[in-house]
């Protein structure tokens, strides 16, 4: 197994939803925090969130983690003294698990809050935490692996605050970057999160506005817009570059831990040319462009395969032109949460389409019997785990849209 990470927690320190709400703004979410599993099987948390006990059983039980290990992780690399970041240590006392031996790095100032503060001071006294102090040279985690930390700007009312920098074989490899006050406080910036190959930044607000009734400016965090304009990718879309811009990036290294990294896309032609008469194709028309809609059509119909294709959108007026202009060919509509009701089954009957498809989170059997008798295909698409999967397939339906084919094949 390669050395691989895993996101434990992506939320802010309080986690969402916080304390005294019973929803959260958006998806749930668990305080940031991150497992560095490298290929020799040592196990490295990143910050010790408050939510360490959850994490630590989505650690365990990830099929990345590796058997046979007693204690669920060697050491912890700690960023700095904000209640999210650090409060989790407070599971290792001896009122819970009493873990012995766990290394902690972080820096001198770290270390020196710890131990002038109880509960935290026992966990040293009693060898629970073995320290080791960034800013000595990188500490070495095995023969590839190496961990270093990098000072950033960021509200220092108790420790100084650092970037966690993950090397392989010497090379910076992973950035952890939680917090920071600004960009524009820290000269380093372009060059450290350029120098490494992922970078998890701080995405602590979206809108000044989210914090209603508290001065976000006196709080700070970049705003994730800003952060993007300045290390993400140009604000462009799809529809204003050309093919060869196109062909230029990389559309697989975003993709499930990065195996299908520098793959490049592929025009409907290529697909076509590389497989033939193997599949059945779902082809998305993603605008609800009439130009694009006839070009795929023309494209289909050159090769022969109207019965070989079946065109998709989310967009119900294109598949009405699809189904006007070329009334022979079969089409899908993908619906959107909330979408597989009798409402829009009766819709997508009435004006003839192929296939209904709804998420697979909304899939029951009754559902789809009840839709097949007015449409003849029903398809299920949002398969983000294997649950949803098996909910797919329980439910009956005729298909899926899924990245992973091979979870049909394996589990
Ligand atoms: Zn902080």
């Amino acid at each position: 197994m390669e050395t691989s990470l895993l996101v434990l927690g992506s939320g802010q320190d309080g986690g969402s939803p916080q304390l005294g709400h019973t929803a959260g703004q958006g998806p749930d979410r668990m305080a940031s925090s991150v497992a560095l599993i490298t290929a020799k099987g040592s196990v490295i948390l990143l910050d010790a969130s408050p939510d360490i006990r959850q994490q630590s059983v989505a650690l365990m039980t990830s099929d990345r983690y590796p058997s046979g290990r007693d204690a669920p992780f060697d050491a912890i690399a700690l960023t700095h003294g904000h209640m999210g970041h650090y409060a989790g240590l407070v599971h290792l006392g001896k009122e819970s698990s009493d873990l012995r031996g766990v290394k902690l790095l972080a820096t001198g100032r770290m270390h020196s809050f710890l131990r002038a503060n109880d509960p935290w001071r026992a966990l040293y006294e009693r060898r629970n935490l073995l320290p080791d102090t960034f800013g000595l040279g990188a500490i070495r985690v095995d023969e590839e692996v190496t961990i270093d930390a990098i000072t950033v700007p960021h509200r220092a009312e108790y420790t100084d605050t650092v970037a966690i920098s993950v090397r392989l074989d010497g090379e910076p490899w992973f950035m952890y970057l939680p917090d920071i006050d600004g960009w524009g406080d820290w000269r380093g910036a372009e060059e450290a999160i350029a120098s490494h190959q992922i970078c998890l930044l701080d995405a602590t607000f979206s809108d000044p506005g989210e914090l209603p009734g508290r001065d976000v400016a006196a709080i700070r965090h970049p705003l994730v817009g800003d952060t993007l304009d300045r290390f993400g990718f140009p604000n462009r879309a799809v529809v204003e570059m050309t093919l060869a811009e196109l062909k230029s990036l990389d559309m697989g290294g975003w993709f499930d831990g990065g195996e299908f990294a520098g793959e490049r896309i592929v025009t409907v032609s290529e697909i076509f040319d590389a497989f033939g008469e193997v599949f059945i194709y779902h082809a998305e028309i993603k605008a609800p462009s009439h130009a694009l809609a006839d070009d795929l059509i023309a494209l289909i119909e050159d090769r022969g395969y109207r019965d070989r294709v079946i065109v998709t959108s989310f967009d119900y007026d294109i598949l009405l032109y699809v189904r006007e202009q070329f009334p022979e060919q079969r089409v899908g509509w993908l619906v959107r949460h909330d979408g597989f009701s009798a409402v829009n089954v009766e819709k997508a009957a009435a004006a003839g389409f192929f296939q209904f498809c709804p998420r697979a989170d909304e899939m029951t059997a009754e559902r789809v019997i009840d839709a097949k008798k007015r449409i003849p295909e029903i398809r299920a698409h949002g398969i983000k785990t294997k649950a949803n999967l098996a909910q797919a397939v329980a439910a009956g339906c005729d298909g899926t849209t899924v990245n992973w084919p091979d979870w049909l094949t394996k589990d």
